[in-house]
């Protein structure tokens, strides 16, 4: 069949992919990928074509998939989490535009900002931003208005490529760039080879996030004025139980409501860590093209 599939392989260890990412793998003639995501899927499908190619082979890599198709293969692409954020499969759409009769599935995958934040308790509970500090595709001055406007919005940012060997100094700028809003109390988390061997993780922050042994493989969680640590864990509470009443942002009052779950935002109330709710919402190529 003329198909190829954009298949995200979740963070690493084959329990995070889901059921359908093995099926979309296993339904393929060949598999193609970076090389470390080939290496970590061979063995789960120990009789299949593998193709794979090293970084900054993208275009080809895409290319070589619809090639293969039009001969009438069917061809997993995969990447690590899912394979549309900072992955191939829009890339694949794109140059899919000049082939006829080839079907593209994209196949979700479990991405870094959420297979970490379980490793890191609950730190994205409420509205949270992704942004990569990766420029070898967008603008640095682009990349720090993003800062800007997250750090404005007080949301939790979630960092991709927070750092490289090349781009050493991305991480200490955004910092800077979110202290300009945030406080440097902010409850930060990262996580290094999420689901991998050698997976490590920490809780700090943001005063001290700069200098912490982050790397290409590490995903960057800085909390919004809400986030707080519990049992040791980073948690942003999606809102506040005050003695069962639900109390609603703007001063409304849900009297005498259970709140249930995780319940609703505490409107004016003050806020656990000192944090106040005053009435409205607190609220490569190296790497990312895989
Ligand atoms: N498609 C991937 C993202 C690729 S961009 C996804 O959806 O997760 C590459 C960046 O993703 C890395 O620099 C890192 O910040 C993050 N990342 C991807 N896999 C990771 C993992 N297993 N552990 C930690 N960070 C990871």
């Amino acid at each position: 069949m003329n198909k190829v599939y954009a298949v995200g392989i979740g963070p690493g260890d084959a329990a995070f992919m889901t059921e359908a990412a093995r099926a979309a793998l296993a339904a393929s003639d060949v598999i193609c990928g970076y090389t470390v995501y080939v290496d970590l899927i061979q063995p789960l499908f120990p009789q299949k074509v593998f193709y794979a190619t090293p970084m900054m082979q993208e275009m080809k890599r895409c290319r070589w998939a619809l090639e293969t198709a039009k001969q009438g293969k069917t061809v997993a692409m995969v990447c690590s989490g899912d394979s549309g954020v900072y992955g191939m499969a829009g890339l694949l759409l794109q140059l899919a535009e000049a082939y006829e009769d080839i079907e593209i599935e994209v196949v979700c995958g479990v991405t870094a900002a959420v297979s970490g934040a379980a490793v890191l308790g609950a730190p994205i509970g409420h509205d949270f931003c992704v942004i990569s500090l990766s420029d070898l595709l967008t603008p640095w001055d682009l990349i720090e208005e993003r800062l800007r406007c997250a750090a404005k919005g007080d949301f939790i940012v979630c960092l991709y490529n927070p750092k490289s060997k090349k781009r050493t100094e991305h991480l200490g700028r955004a910092c800077e760039i979110l202290l300009e809003e945030k406080s440097p109390d902010t409850v930060c988390g990262w996580v290094k080879q999420i689901g991998r061997k050698g997976q490590e993780s920490n809780i700090i922050a943001l005063s001290a996030l700069a200098d912490e042994p982050i790397d290409m493989f590490t995903t960057v969680w800085v909390g919004s004025s809400m986030t707080k640590v519990c049992a040791g864990r980073m948690v942003t509470p999606r809102g506040y139980e005050n003695g069962g009443r639900l109390a609603m942002p703007g001063g409304h009052e849900g009297g005498g409501r259970i709140a249930m779950l995780s319940g609703y935002e505490g409107g004016g109330r003050a806020m656990p860590g000192g944090h106040e709710n005053a009435g409205k919402m607190s609220a490569a190529q190296e790497y990312e093209y895989k």
